[in-house]
């Protein structure tokens, strides 16, 4: 008899740590275990602002596949996933198709752009490696492009970031460090570049503490960002943002949109219900009505009963329930009870640039500056030992142990 096949789509937080998991608890008699990603690597898109700022190096943000996964346990197929055809068992790639008996959809977040008109099409996004260089690679052209004479616009050194929350924040703390860099190198009167962060509700990070937010926006002022709070960007243009009511036009050479995110759209139109940008999935983590498919990390949410509200997705939530979802999968197979996910709340750090940081750990403990960016350093690293070790700690880590 052949054995079952577990096939997990996408090498992000979720699949990543879901593969992980069921190559150490699956004994290779239980079940073939396959994972199809785009690339051979895995990306940490939670460093992804740094990439797009350019003060990280884009290959010290990613990870070949087969440098931590057990390749003799977990078969790779470097492909793109096209549709799910849950009805028949199969996923369609774009090279190919295969089949499972299980399957884990894990393909991550998109940028959700809410209809605005324009941001499809001009806007820049931190979706991944690629998006994220194109977006250092262009800042950088502007400052030279304006250094060389070519262009002598003083717009086009602006860099206008759309959406408050923490990629935008995280955004725009980077930006701080790299811009002086960069009008160093390019000869070019910090003056002259404006960093501007649109954000709709009357404050930045909404909904987050008021204090941290205060320290953040503040750091950052101080710093050189402006901010354009309660401020609805309404439409983009080749040019920039048109916003507010009275359609006002903020200009500049780049234009990165941060105002939130949505399940990879393969999924609602694999035919798997959207409620709220997100599949709803059950306590297990499975698709309601498919016994065998699971929806984890950025595609999914949960409903926490006790606070009647979805658990927080994050990449904290989504490494949680690779968790669940593994041995939920585990249990199916050895005919035992599934599992109720519950998220473990470790806090919240965000990244401000440079040595600064804010947020909360573990119970609403608040850090700021240096304690909270070392904090930030430690939550990376302890990713990097999850997914491959000390060895991939001491290649790529953030904390310096010299
Ligand atoms: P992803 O990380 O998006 O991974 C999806 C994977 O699927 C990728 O490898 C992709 O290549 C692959 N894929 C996509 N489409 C296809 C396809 N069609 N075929 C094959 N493969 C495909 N969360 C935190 O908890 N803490 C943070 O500090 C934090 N910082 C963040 C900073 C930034 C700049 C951003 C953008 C997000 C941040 N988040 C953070 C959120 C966090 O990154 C996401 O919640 C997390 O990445 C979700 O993990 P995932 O595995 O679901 O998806
Ligand atoms: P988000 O939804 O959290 O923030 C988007 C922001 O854009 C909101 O503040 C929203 O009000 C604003 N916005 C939306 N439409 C707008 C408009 N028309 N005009 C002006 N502003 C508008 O999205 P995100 O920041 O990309 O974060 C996505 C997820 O990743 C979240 O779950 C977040 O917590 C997580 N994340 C976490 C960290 C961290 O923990 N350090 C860092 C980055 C992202």
């Amino acid at each position: 008899k052949s054995k079952p096949k577990i096939l997990v789509l996408g090498a992000g937080y979720a699949g990543m740590m879901t593969a992980k998991r069921l190559s150490q608890q699956l004994k290779p008699e239980e079940a073939e275990i396959a994972l199809v990603n785009k690339h051979n690597y895995h990306y940490l898109t939670t460093w992804l602002h740094e990439v797009a700022a350019g003060t990280e190096e884009p290959n010290k943000s990613r990870v070949m596949i087969s440098d931590v996964l057990n390749t003799k346990r977990v078969q790779l197929h470097y492909d793109t996933v096209v549709e799910i055809k849950k009805d028949e068992q199969r996923v369609v790639l774009e090279n190919g198709e295969l089949s499972y008996d299980y399957l884990v959809v894990a393909l991550g977040f998109e940028t959700a752009t809410f209809g605005i008109p324009g941001i499809k099409e001009h806007a820049l996004k931190i979706e991944n490696i690629n998006s994220s260089r194109y977006i250092r690679d262009h800042i950088e052209y502007q400052f030279a492009r304006y250094s060389s004479g070519v262009d002598r616009n003083e717009d086009s050194l602006n860099i206008l970031v759309g959406g408050a929350g923490f990629t935008g924040i995280e955004f725009v703390g980077e930006l701080a460090k790299r811009v002086p860099e960069l009008c160093k190198e390019y000869n070019i009167d910090r003056e002259k570049v404006r960093i501007i962060n649109v954000e709709a509700a009357p404050t930045v990070l909404p909904g987050f503490s008021e204090d941290l937010v205060e320290y953040a926006k503040k750091s950052l002022e101080d710093r050189g960002v402006e901010f354009r709070i309660g401020t609805k960007i309404q439409e983009c243009t080749e040019k920039g943002f048109i916003v507010g009511d009275d359609r006002e036009e903020i200009n500049a050479g780049t234009v990165v949109w941060t105002g939130g995110v949505q399940a990879n759209s393969i999924v609602g139109e694999s035919g798997f219900e959207i409620f709220k940008g997100k599949v709803n999935v059950n306590e297990d983590l499975r698709a309601p009505g498919y016994e065998n498919i699971f929806v984890i990390g950025d595609c999914s949410w949960v409903m926490d009963k006790e606070s009647d509200k979805p658990f927080a997705v994050n990449a904290q939530s989504a490494i949680q329930e690779a968790d669940t979802c593994a041995s939920n999968l585990t249990a199916l197979l050895r005919k035992e009870p599934l599992q109720s996910f519950q998220f473990d709340y470790k806090g919240t750090v965000a990244s401000l640039g440079g040595s600064d940081a804010m947020g909360t750990v573990l119970d609403d403990k608040k850090l700021y500056g240096m304690s909270a960016k070392a904090m930030k350093n430690v939550i990376d690293d302890r990713y990097l030992f999850l997914v491959g070790g000390p060895k991939l700690v001491l290649k790529k880590g953030k904390v310096r142990f010299f």
